[in-house]
């Protein structure tokens, strides 16, 4: 099979400032070569050309906070008692399926149930079915009454519902240890309350012993953890305790950013949500959600210190709770405009948020996340300059090429014969 020539491209890069005429050259699953300056290898007689023709050509983006089992979730039943798990998982294939559609390339899990990550990862590494590169999460550790164990008592559930309920840190590890066995690749905890959830955010509803023996125990055997986590005093535990990423951290200051600049631990700082939410309260002039006022007062904060964790060197990258109904999956894309438009970040780097940062979160930094000669061919192509405009990249008309493992999902550009264009 001959090679596939993407040229006159602009190329945004993953690492460096942006390049006009950029040739790329996909062989097999990998980037065999990327060329400016008329230095490009010449095609040969099997190869297919693609004019790009000035678009934008860069890494596929990777969503890093991602609820593939989420179906327009209203209540909190809806999590777990809206559809059999069968149903549920044909939906998350279509999820699934339209993420990679959206140009992300690749996801890592934030919760799920019924095991929807680890199966929908086997269906797609198989080729069974379209989807990203995906770290599969599974259910959400949590402890007794906390605010993802909404079932009440006397329904007598006894289902294996989104929760896993733990207490001590033994049940900790034992819950940890059998996710690993079904295949998770990423734990995720609930360390503390806030951000839409039931309790508030200075309530801390498990121990730094729970956390460290959940973290201790994935660490072992090689997994990732991340956690729900909005105060500072949570910020600062889960760093104790090493959790890999801090989902949310709107309480975020000065100390934590040092801290976690120093320990590389990620940060999903998912201001999609609150900045939905603060809009929504905006226009309909009350708020939908008992939380509301909180995450606002986070989403301003965030504001401001979102810069100096980018500046201090922190790992920051995309995702939120695409799947709620505020949110609809396919809207992906449109977190990025708030960092841009709300944080005031510029677009260059948030878009290094979404790919190289993303690529290293998913353990595949040397093999993907940067437009580069011997990385995986995970590519887009979009019809406008997200440098300059982040909103182009939220279009799905304006997607020309999603590519990953160097094949196709989509490309709605003419092929030209190699020799015909060769001059
Ligand atoms: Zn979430």
């Amino acid at each position: 099979m001959g090679r596939i020539f993407l040229r006159r491209a602009n190329l945004i890069d993953g690492a460096n400032a942006p390049r006009k005429n950029a040739t790329v050259v996909v062989e097999n699953n990998r980037i065999a070569a990327v060329a400016t300056n008329g230095d490009a290898p010449k095609p040969g007689a099997n190869d297919v050309v693609y004019d790009v023709a000035g678009r934008s050509l860069m890494p596929g983006m990777i969503q890093c906070h991602y609820h593939v089992a989420y179906d327009n979730i209203g209540t909190l039943f809806d999590l777990d008692m809206k559809h059999p798990p069968t149903m549920l998982t044909l939906i998350a294939a279509k999820n699934a399926e339209l993420l990679l559609r959206c140009g992300f390339t690749g996801a890592v899990g934030a919760g799920t149930l019924h095991n929807i990550d680890v199966t929908l990862k086997r269906a797609i590494n198989q080729g069974l079915i379209p989807g990203p590169r995906f770290m599969a999460g599974g259910r959400d550790v949590v402890t007794t009454g906390d605010s993802v164990d909404f079932h009440p008592s006397w329904w007598k559930m006894q289902m294996e519902g989104l929760g896993l309920i733990c207490d001590g840190p033994d049940e900790f590890r034992k819950a940890v240890r059998d996710e690993i066995k079904q295949g998770v690749d990423i734990i995720k905890l609930y360390p503390t309350g806030g951000h839409g959830l039931a309790w508030p955010a200075d309530v801390m509803t498990m121990t730094l012993e729970e956390m460290k023996a959940a973290s201790d125990t994935a660490h072992e055997r090689g997994k990732k953890i991340r956690g729900h986590i909005i105060s500072k005093r949570g910020i600062m535990a889960a760093l104790d305790a090493r959790l890999d990423v801090i989902d949310h951290g709107d309480q975020m200051d000065d100390e934590c950013i040092e801290r976690m600049a120093e320990q590389r631990t990620f940060l999903v700082p998912s201001l999609y949500f609150p900045y939905m939410m603060a809009e929504q309260k905006r226009r309909e002039g009350k708020a939908s959600f008992p939380g509301v006022e909180e995450m606002t007062r986070g989403l301003e904060h965030s504001y401001l210190t979102l810069p100096r964790a980018q500046a201090a060197g922190v790992k920051i990258v995309i995702g939120d709770d695409f799947g709620t109904s505020a949110m609809p999956h396919g809207d992906y894309a449109k977190e990025l405009a708030a960092y841009v438009n709300g944080a005031g970040i510029p677009a260059l780097e948030v878009i290094t948020w979404a790919t190289r940062n993303g690529a290293e979160l998913l353990g595949m930094g040397d093999e993907l996340g940067t437009i580069e000669a011997g990385k995986l061919a995970d590519l887009i192509v979009v019809n406008g300059d997200p440098v300059k405009d982040i909103t182009v990249l939220q279009d799905r008309a304006k997607l020309d090429v999603v590519m990953k493992d160097g094949k196709f999902v989509e490309c709605h550009l003419t092929p030209g014969k190699a020799a015909a264009r060769a001059a």
